[in-house]
């Protein structure tokens, strides 16, 4: 019956501290979102008490009636909003769901094509540091030099000569539109199944204001918590009978023991909401507000990869500017706005210090900031970033100072957890 604040006042005060930091700073993260308060009461639930291996109305243990009850809602609302016939909601997070596709579809030593780490792919996509890059022959595409996109004529020759059972679109920092059809003519040239990596992508895909890769993908997985805006998670689907069959041992027992259940509750609740009408309206919000944000440090002298964005992110080139994204994301830390430093397409500076700069709209247009504001925000980071370029990477300390009181008072007029 103790609270967390008598119980535990140290992690508590964590807690407190990080609810300060979201209320206070701008988040550009562009993988984070800021979710309702009924995601967390969902996720700060009793389930968390509950083991439910197995699958609904097919669990290895009693006492799961509620489980089932919460999971049928999650796989359903899944379903409705992707329009597609399967859906395991059970993953504990994207690159679970990206091991257990592998484990359904693929062995260990076959060959799979993904998009590089320096082209905007993902780790689980075959990069070798990841058990994808180890346990496979992985082959990596990556873009064109001149224009940023996917370089499709080398996704074919690749597929060609090496003939990958599995071959993956999808990424982290790529903001253009994916051609899924391409991928997917690709795939049957060669005999490969094409999975959909939609984690960054999903939550315009629900909202209807982005391209959906059903009907061309073989398996699409997802996080849950980008801009679809749900709890920590990750969740496989497929149109595929023959397929869902496999992804659903695959990840139990395959890769994962029990569900959590509490997390679980958490996607149907968020499902939930991405069903409602208004998604629709911040699903197009966020695009607005990343090209205003994109298009504004462009005019501030920035390069945008790839000319500008199709979705919730943007990569931010700062050659022109003659900073590095490690300088800036920690001068923009100190002026209150959080993003992170990202290497750019054949970025010349290794990973830990890099070109660019990953920025994306999804959790200030949860918490009510458009286009206006955007283009407010872009001006605030060229004036870090041209304190920096006039100071090196120690910037202009009265400039930060002068925008952290603005990011202040943008807070202030958009607050957030009024309750917290
Ligand atoms: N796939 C993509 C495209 C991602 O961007 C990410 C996360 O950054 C993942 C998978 C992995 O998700 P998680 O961090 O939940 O394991």
């Amino acid at each position: 019956t103790r609270t967390l604040a008598d119980s535990d006042p140290a992690v508590f005060g964590g807690i407190q501290r990080e609810v300060q930091r979201e209320k206070h700073q701008i988040e550009l993260i562009a993988s984070e979102n800021i979710v309702s308060k009924a995601v967390l009461e969902a996720q700060g639930s009793v389930f968390t008490n509950k083991y439910a291996e197995g699958y609904p109305g097919k669990r290895y243990y009693q006492g799961c009636a509620p489980s089932d009850d919460v999971e049928t809602l999650a796989i359903e609302r899944a379903k409705q909003l992707f329009d597609c016939g399967f859906a395991n909601v059970q993953p504990h997070s994207g690159a679970q769901a990206n091991g257990a596709v592998m484990l359904a579809l693929t062995k260990p030593g076959d060959t799979i094509l993904g998009m590089s780490l320096d082209a905007g792919g993902h780790l689980t996509h075959g990069a070798r540091a990841a058990m994808s890059g180890k346990w496979f022959n992985a082959i990596q595409y990556g873009v064109k030099r001149d224009d940023h996109l996917i370089d499709f004529d080398q996704v074919e020759a690749l597929a060609k000569e090496h003939r990958p059972v599995l071959i993956i679109a999808g990424g982290s920092a790529y903001p253009r539109h994916i051609d899924f059809a391409r991928f997917r003519a690709i795939a049957d040239e060669v005999g490969a199944k094409l999975m959909v990596d939609m984690a960054h992508f999903a939550g315009l895909v629900a909202g209807g204001t982005h391209p959906t890769p059903f009907g061309h993908a073989h398996v699409v997985t997802t996080t849950t918590h980008k801009t679809l805006r749900g709890p920590r998670g990750g969740m496989v689907l497929t149109d595929d009978e023959a397929i869902a069959k496999k992804i659903n041992s695959a990840v139990f027992p395959g890769l994962q023991g029990g569900p959590l259940m509490h997390v679980i509750a958490a996607k149907a609740v968020a499902f939930g909401e991405a069903l409602r009408p208004e998604f629709k309206t911040y699903s197009q919000a966020i695009i607005d507000n990343a090209k205003a944000l994109a298009g504004r440090l462009k005019e501030r002298g920035a390069d945008v990869v790839s000319g500008g964005t199709d979705t919730h992110l943007a990569l931010i080139d700062l050659t022109p500017l003659g900073v590095t994204g490690k300088d800036a994301d920690e001068a923009l830390e100190r002026a209150a706005i959080t993003c992170n430093k990202n290497g750019i397409p054949f970025d010349p500076l290794p990973p830990v210090k890099t070109s660019g700069i990953r920025v994306g709209s999804p959790a200030g247009t949860t918490r009510g900031f458009g286009t206006a504001e955007f283009v407010e925000i872009a001006d605030m980071i060229a004036d870090v970033l041209d304190g920096l370029k006039k100071n090196g990477e120690a910037g202009d300390g009265q400039v930060e100072h002068a925008v952290r009181q603005r990011v202040e008072a943008l807070c202030q007029r958009f607050p957030i957890y009024p309750e917290l």
